[in-house]
């Protein structure tokens, strides 16, 4: 799976609408401190479905949506926009899906996929299948390395079956015996 384009609103320090084109390859982001460089890679793990506001540096999570500054006025949502292209997989054909997470003050996050309605389950589930998702041991936070080095073995246990791509089938399975 490979990111495309990345459009953002009111998504912590981005108050204006903002999008990105990510071309095949390496791509790098530089800027100064502050800029945003660690709050883009926290909208790319919030629109895969992020439930934890800690690890997007928040204590609740509407401490996504733009706080406000001396000069300009709190927003009352955000929202992120991810294109991605999915390889072929044995569920479904590849093609590209964009998927669209929203929060509003007191009105908590919305999910939609290629535009349509979608629970967050059906979001985790596309990622996960992809081997990829918010928890993915390919988005590395700023003192994240330190951490995956004093995982307990069950943790790392996870972050392996995540890199093999058959946490999906971990969803499916407690599913199943639900029913
Ligand atoms: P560094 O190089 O130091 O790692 P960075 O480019 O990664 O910096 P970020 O941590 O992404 O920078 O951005 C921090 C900025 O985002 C701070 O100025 C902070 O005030 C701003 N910010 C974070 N959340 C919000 C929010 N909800 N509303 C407004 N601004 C926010
Ligand atoms: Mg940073």
């Amino acid at each position: 799976m490979q990111i495309r384009r990345l459009k953002l609103s009111g998504f912590k320090s981005f108050v204006e609408p903002a999008e990105l084109r990510i071309e095949p390859g390496l791509t790098g982001v530089v800027g100064p401190n502050g800029c945003g460089k660690s709050n883009l890679l926290e909208a790319i793990r919030w629109v895969m479905g992020e439930a934890s506001p800690k690890s997007l540096r928040g204590g609740g999570m509407e401490d996504v949506i733009f706080a406000g500054t001396a000069t300009r006025a709190p927003r009352d949502f955000a929202e992120v926009s991810m294109l991605v292209e999915r390889a072929p997989s044995d569920n479904q054909p590849g093609g590209e899906s964009e998927v669209t997470r929203r929060i509003e003050r007191g009105a908590g996050s919305a999910y939609r996929l290629d535009g349509k309605d979608v629970r967050a389950k059906d979001v985790s589930l596309l990622f996960a299948d992809a081997a990829t998702g918010a928890h993915s041991p390919a988005l590395v936070s700023q003192g994240r390395i330190g951490a995956i080095i004093a995982a307990k073995p069950t943790e790392r246990r996870q972050m392996l079956e995540e890199a093999a791509g058959i946490s999906g089938l971990h969803v499916r399975r407690k599913d199943a015996e639900q029913k």
